[in-house]
């Protein structure tokens, strides 16, 4: 990660520069802010240029031997402290069992969360912390003798999960640091950071993206959908909801894709099931099944409000509608098939579907009974 990368975030990534070309390195800051703005991101540039023995005016150089350590996050005067689930089994119960799998989640996108970071590591059900144990590896590491830089330094993702006995070990240590050790804390609830160390840290609370930045920075092209597509408007709605969280402004873009799917699916549905294609049906109950019981709960969500809003299609009331242009492109053909007579079975059937699928009934029955159903309420 260099500043160059960073989104947006031009004020910091200008005050944290200067101040390493003033010679000014508090030994602990507190990088405070909401998720998806870019602390860890603003975090590993500044560590790097930190260590670069070859600074340039804005960047590190990225050619020298610190920075080309960098590049895999394999500095031995880096240190990383996180969140992790103890593993008895595979003996993880320190960072550094974790290390490996924490080098290629970071390096993958520095943008991120703890519960997709719990998701990579395998434990999406658990409650990630730091713990008690994790102390000891704190005061070896930074006792040992910086090898190859000037300074020592310590990331520590998230202090507001740390064990208390860990905290007040860290206390300790940033208030009297080892020489030329730098700690960079990195919370998203500084509230939740034991005072003493807060007010020990230098506090550096990083606002939200700008607009304009966000807006230039949505991926040209994720998972198959075309920047192209998003037209000014759409990008603008987009901004306005990630909220100045370039993570938000990801998963806006992929429920979009995900509500794009279940439409797709939801008009195969329909067209089979008014054309009494059997033979299809069975051919879709296929895709179902592939879905994951997750979606295919989502999906049927989905179907249910898609039948309740094209009820409401043929009332013609565009004030209490919500379909996005696509969806009310297919209502309007669609609609008349919704009536008084069969809008109460449709949402039944649906509603009885997803209770099947909660209970583990085959995903292929429950799908191939349930276009049978629509076939007969939709005649
Ligand atoms: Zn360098």
């Amino acid at each position: 990660m260099f500043f160059k990368d960073i989104i947006g975030q031009k004020e910091i990534k200008r005050r944290l520069i200067q101040s390493v070309k003033d010679g000014y390195i508090p030994h602990a800051r507190l990088i405070s802010g909401p998720e998806g703005v870019g602390k860890i991101a603003l975090a590993l540039a500044y560590a790097r240029y930190l260590s670069c023995s070859n600074r340039r005016e804005e960047d590190a150089c990225g050619v020298c031997p610190s920075c080309i350590k960098y590049n895999k996050l394999s500095h031995p005067d880096l240190h990383f402290v996180f969140p992790i689930i103890k593993n008895d089994k595979k003996k993880k119960e320190v960072c550094d069992d974790y290390l490996k799998e924490w080098r290629e989640f970071v390096l993958q996108n520095p943008y991120f969360n703890l519960s997709s970071w719990l998701n990579f590591i395998g434990a999406e059900n658990s409650q990630g912390m730091i713990y008690a144990k994790e102390s000891e590896e704190i005061l070896r590491k930074l006792n040992l003798k910086a090898y190859e830089s000037e300074y020592k330094i310590m990331i520590v993702w998230m202090p507001e999960k740390m064990h208390e006995a860990c905290s007040n070990k860290l206390l300790k240590m940033i208030e009297e640091p080892p020489v030329k050790t730098v700690f960079l804390l990195i919370s998203e609830n500084p509230d939740r950071v034991i005072g003493t160390i807060q007010s020990r840290s230098q506090s550096l609370p990083v606002p939200p993206i700008a607009p304009e930045d966000l807006a230039t920075a949505i991926p040209p092209v994720i998972a198959g959908l075309n920047r192209n597509l998003l037209n000014e408007e759409e990008i603008s709605n987009l901004v306005h909801l990630a909220n100045g969280s370039y993570l938000k402004a990801l998963e806006v873009i992929e429920t979009g894709e995900e509500n794009q799917q279940y439409l797709n699916l939801f008009i195969t549905i329909m067209r089979n099931c008014w054309k009494r294609d059997v033979k299809n049906m069975k051919s879709e109950a296929e895709t179902f099944a592939a879905m994951g019981r997750e979606k295919q709960k989502s999906f049927l969500a989905y179907a249910q409000n898609m039948i309740r809003e094209n009820f409401l299609y043929r009332l013609n009331l565009p004030e209490i509608n919500y379909l996005n242009p696509e969806e009310a492109g297919f209502s309007k053909n669609f609609s008349p098939y919704v009536n008084e007579n069969n809008v109460i079975g449709l949402m039944d059937e649906l509603a009885l579907a997803e209770r099947h699928v909660e209970s583990n009934v085959n995903p292929r029955m429950i799908f191939f009974d349930l276009s049978m159903k629509i076939a007969v309420l939709i005649k």
